[in-house]
């Protein structure tokens, strides 16, 4: 979208054209968005490395991917979602491919842009804790379809959606005096989406209707939306 809206993909290792150097992919982003000569939009892609923390960005603009590390290749792919200096910013498992000490300089570098920017994030995740750390609102979501949103707080707090309750539930923690409980089943197939709630196979509150028709979105606290049949009660009322 332009410069409005862009996106970091999942994985930094493929998502960058190995035949072609650092300076012509992000350069070709410029060109085409704003009209830039070849000489400014490859000046200012390095600079854009410089603010991603790429050292020696100047020169090292002109390598090829292969030439850096999966670490490195994910800032410059951050760095050439950022030329257009976007509203929005959308980042997919952005640190799946990465071990974990270079995951944790990752999202802290997109905390870090997301303040000097001012630009709005949507980080698209599994990773719970990345979700606790990073975020104010989140959205979960179970065979294509919104389960439950809400602010994080409350979310990690008080999940009422019996989805949330399952993923909270299997999280390993150290802190808790608990096991670890999975949620029983396997995901759906989606080439044959369910008619109904697609979380209706592996859930404890399933009633007849939860098969046939999907339940609305509805909001029950300022900013708070669930999609069940279930009331927040007699989900409370039988985990007690
Ligand atoms: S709608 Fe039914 S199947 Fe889906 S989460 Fe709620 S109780 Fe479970």
């Amino acid at each position: 979208r332009a410069d409005r809206i862009s996106m970091v993909f999942q994985d930094p290792m493929t998502a960058l054209n190995p035949y072609m150097r650092i300076s012509d992919q992000m350069a070709e982003v410029l060109m085409l968005h704003k009209g830039l000569s070849k000489r400014a939009a490859v000046a200012e892609a390095a600079q854009m490395l410089e603010l991603v923390k790429i050292p020696d960005a100047k020169n090292r603009v002109r390598l090829f991917p292969h030439e850096f590390s999966g670490g490195m290749r994910q800032r410059v792919m951050i760095a050439m979602a950022l030329l257009c200096k976007p509203d929005v910013l959308i980042a997919d498992e952005p640190t799946t491919a990465l071990d974990v000490t270079v995951q944790a300089q990752i999202m802290d570098l997109l905390g870090e842009l997301r303040r000097e920017l001012g630009m709005a994030t949507v980080l698209i995740t599994h990773d719970l804790g990345v979700v606790a750390g990073f975020c104010e609102r989140a959205i979960v979501m179970y065979g294509g379809q919104v389960m439950e949103q809400s602010p994080v707080d409350p979310l990690f707090a008080n999940p009422t959606h019996p989805y949330t309750k399952g993923l909270l539930a299997a999280l390993p923690r150290l802190d808790a005096d608990r096991a670890m409980t999975p949620i029983r089943g396997n995901p759906p197939n989606m080439t044959g989406a369910p008619k109904g709630c697609p979380f209706c196979p592996r859930c404890d509150f399933v009633e007849e209707k939860c098969a046939d028709v999907m339940p609305p979105l509805a909001e029950f606290a300022p900013g708070r939306a669930r999609a069940c049949h279930r009331s927040i009660e007699t989900i409370e009322e039988a985990a007690a």
